[in-house]
């Protein structure tokens, strides 16, 4: 039997919420329901079913029992009524603004936020009548929401400067002009922070990263009120389909079940890393929340669980960054975060290039910043490994591509 009730522990609700066993052949895992259509069985049931009268399965853009039971139990994680789930984050994230923005809104977001959804905010939605401001903190917040302004979106620790949003105070400015928080809940993952506890009211994600967790999948998901869920469903899902797969979804139950196990190791290996670099000669800064001197320490330990997996780096040039991670062995160079093999990257020069030199500056977003994603290998083996590849950018070398180790290259 699911144990989907919120009294639960979240481990167990990771473990077993979303689905029992399977009520025709008792499959203890969740059957992958390869099928894109479902037989009404009678005509007569069709119309109820076309006409909300009946609930149940019919078609598989719309809804599909394996990608089901991944919302279900993604849904109890948040504390959340319902879930929708979606081809990728960024699938979510324009379901969400096809679904609840029209000309003459506005939009407010706090940047930097993950790069495709700055694209469909200022590129995209720009071009439908809908006006986006870019907000630096709650105050210039608290003085561009009116009463056009619809769409609050906030992601916290931010991509990839780590800078952390105080999610309740932003609902309060929020809901005083009748606008709806969206949080990109992606780094922080219910586990860490539950922004709908906190007041925001509808938690997306790119379940591409710590909700899989193996870097085998690309997938988002918005969990959220049942009436929010159901208009996403009806219009950000049935009309722009950005549907996710059921074998997919598989893979994502599978992940979801070990998320509490996997957030505690990247938590712990992160922090240690930090706390290893901090002061080091050849590191600038050190940006992770759960060093004291973060200034958004105090707000992390409030609002999260634990400090999360990702820790940024200022190697103070990009020559050295590259030597860097050139030099480094057991992080992968790629983007993506939040998989079980530790990944690195140098944003300035890709994933935030498009942003221009003047926003990367004043976003914090330098030359010789790198971005790490700590995954679940030993701490100490990655510490080793990092201070290693900083020996290397301090002696001016580059060692040019880096020669993979075990099954982690
Ligand atoms: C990766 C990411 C996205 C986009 O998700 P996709 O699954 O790649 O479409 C959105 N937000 C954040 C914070 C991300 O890291």
């Amino acid at each position: 039997m699911a144990q989907d009730s919120k009294a639960s522990g979240f481990r167990t609700r990771a473990v077993h919420a979303g689905h029992g066993l399977d009520p025709v052949t008792g499959a203890h895992a969740v059957p992958i329901y390869a099928t894109s259509t479902f037989g009404y069985g009678s005509a007569e049931r069709g119309a109820r079913l076309f006409a909300g009268e009946e609930s149940g399965y019919f078609y598989s853009r719309l809804s599909n029992p394996t990608v089901r039971a991944f919302e279900e139990k993604v849904a109890s994680l948040e504390g959340a009524d319902d879930a929708v789930a979606f081809a990728s984050g960024m699938g979510a994230a324009s379901a969400i603004a096809l679904t609840f923005l029209k000309a003459g809104d506005e939009v407010a977001f706090m940047g930097p936020l993950y790069g495709g959804t700055e694209g469909l905010l200022r590129d995209i939605l720009g071009r439908f009548g809908v006006t986006v401001h870019d907000v630096a903190d709650l105050d210039s917040l608290r003085a561009t929401v009116n009463e056009r302004t619809r769409l609050v979106w906030l992601e916290t620790p931010t991509n990839p400067t780590l800078r952390v949003v105080d999610l309740q105070a932003a609902a309060e400015i929020a809901h005083a002009v009748g606008a709806l928080v969206v949080v990109d809940n992606t780094f922080s993952t219910p586990y860490l922070t539950r922004p709908l506890d906190l007041g925001a009211d509808l938690a997306m994600h790119s379940a591409t990263k710590y909700l899989s967790g193996h870097g085998d999948v690309v997938a988002g998901l918005v969990a959220a009120r049942e009436d929010l869920i159901m208009e996403l469903r009806l219009h950000g899902l049935r009309h722009v389909g950005a549907v996710l797969g059921p074998f997919e979804a598989y893979l994502l139950l599978r992940g979801v079940k070990t998320l509490p196990l996997r957030m505690d190791a990247h938590c712990a290996g992160a922090l240690a890393l930090a706390q290893a670099v901090q002061g080091h000669a050849g590191v600038q800064a050190v940006h992770y929340p759960g060093l004291t001197d973060h200034p958004g320490h105090d707000l992390a330990a409030r609002q999260m669980k634990a400090f999360g997996g990702l820790v940024s780096l200022d190697l103070g040039s990009q020559e050295a960054a590259f030597r860097f991670l050139n030099a480094l062995n057991l992080f992968t160079q790629a983007v993506s975060l939040g998989d079980v093999e530790s990944l690195s990257s140098h944003p300035a020069s890709t994933t935030h290039q498009l942003l221009g030199e003047e926003t990367l500056a004043r976003q914090g977003i330098t030359p010789g910043l790198v971005r790490l994603s700590v995954g679940i290998e030993d701490p100490q083996d990655l510490i080793d490994d990092v201070l290693q590849a900083l020996a290397v950018a301090g002696s001016g070398a580059n060692t040019g591509h880096s020669t993979p180790v075990g099954s982690a290259g």
